[in-house]
């Protein structure tokens, strides 16, 4: 349900401070420390789960229509041109804490945030070959 040395569980719990803007019977919504844009806000299901993996599917909707709503939000209210919902799973994705969370990221059309990868034709046959790995099974 809850592990003590989790930040997001002590979020949960109130022993962290946290700004919180949402929340359901699932999820809490609440705004990041460390925002790569005004406005960027953190939604997590109430029961821990390290990662997108291991997330119970009905919490990971509830996760999906609440960062919806805040995407709402952040265009109706903070005057978001877009928005970005990002998940990160596992360290090499850029996962820093292991309770399953998306990030909503409102997007202004100045904004300072570039695609971290330069999109550029890819070789049709790796291409194919990841789709067969993928496809299996
Ligand atoms: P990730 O790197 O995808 O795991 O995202 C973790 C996010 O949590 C980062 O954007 C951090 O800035 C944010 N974060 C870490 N600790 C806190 C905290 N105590 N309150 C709010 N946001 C936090
Ligand atoms: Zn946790």
């Amino acid at each position: 349900m809850s592990d003590p040395n989790c930040i997001f569980c002590n979020i949960l719990t109130g022993d962290v401070p946290a700004t919180v803007v949402d929340e359901d019977d699932r999820t809490i919504a609440f705004m990041d420390i460390a925002p790569a844009t005004r406005g960027h806000a953190l939604v997590i299901p109430r029961v821990h789960a390290p990662d997108l993996l291991s997330v119970d599917s009905e919490d990971l909707a509830a996760v999906a229509i609440a960062s919806k709503r805040l995407a709402a939000r952040a265009k109706e209210r903070l005057g978001a041109d877009g928005v970005n919902l990002l998940n990160s799973c596992g360290a090499a994705a850029w996962q820093t804490v292991f309770h399953f969370h998306v990030h909503v990221i409102p997007r202004y059309r100045d904004d300072p945030l570039r695609l971290p990868w330069v999109p550029g034709a890819g070789d049709p046959d790796e291409i194919a070959a990841a789709a067969q790995e993928l496809a299996r099974g």
